[in-house]
């Protein structure tokens, strides 16, 4: 499945914000913004103001990274999102949100979105009882989604668990540490979604 595999604090720098791409880490000193608040490159810190264009498509490009999604992907949940009924920027987000290594993330069964993507993929989770090794799995209303059982005692994931204690989970999902099992309780809302997105600028940037 392709990813992008390059360094990825500088998809944070380039961004200007942080996109907590490498979990306990973004939280300290040691994160790439910190060190370095300015885009990367050779003419990094000497960038000019944006056009109208630029903007819409950072805006894109920063939706895409939070997300780990690659553009053809992205496309592909646009169309999802426009043929939808209601807004189709918030629409756009929710689909976004259902992806089953976001959702681990949320849970706090992942401490970076990238992290729960690879546990994902090492076959660490089910769905309603059943394996799912697929980042992309859109989850449903009413879908539970569980630690395989002989991954729950792995070190890893005590550590995972250690590092995402205290961790709020979106009221759009149910979780239970103790049997590490979260349950989808709802669709989740444009204000479910704590993250700096403009997303009317990705719709105007797909309607030209
Ligand atoms: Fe982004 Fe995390 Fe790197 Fe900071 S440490 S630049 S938030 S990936």
């Amino acid at each position: 499945m392709a990813r992008y595999t390059g360094p990825v604090c500088r998809l944070c720098r380039r961004e200007g914000q942080r996109l907590y791409l490498k979990g306990a880490r973004c939280y300290t000193d040691k994160c790439g913004i910190s060190k370095r608040a300015y885009a990367p490159g050779m003419h990094g810190q000497g960038r000019k103001k944006l056009s109208e264009y630029g903007l819409q498509l950072r805006e894109k490009q920063k939706a895409r990274r939070y997300y780990g999604v690659l553009e053809a992907q992205f496309e592909k949940y646009f169309e999802m999102a426009s043929r939808k009924k209601g807004m189709t920027g918030e629409n756009l987000l929710s689909i976004l949100e259902t992806r089953l290594d976001n959702v681990v993330f949320r849970l706090g069964f992942g401490s970076s979105r990238p992290e729960a993507r690879q546990l994902v993929m090492h076959g660490h989770f089910t769905v309603n009882g059943k394996k799912v090794d697929i980042p992309s799995y859109l989850v449903k209303v009413g879908d539970v989604i569980a630690v395989r059982e002989k991954s729950r005692t792995s070190d890893k994931m005590k550590a995972v668990l250690e590092m995402t204690e205290g961790r709020v989970v979106p009221k759009w999902l149910d979780v239970n540490r103790e049997t590490m099992e979260g349950k989808v309780i709802a669709a989740p809302q444009r204000d479910d979604i704590d993250l700096p997105i403009e997303e009317h600028l990705i719709v105007e940037l797909y309607s030209k």
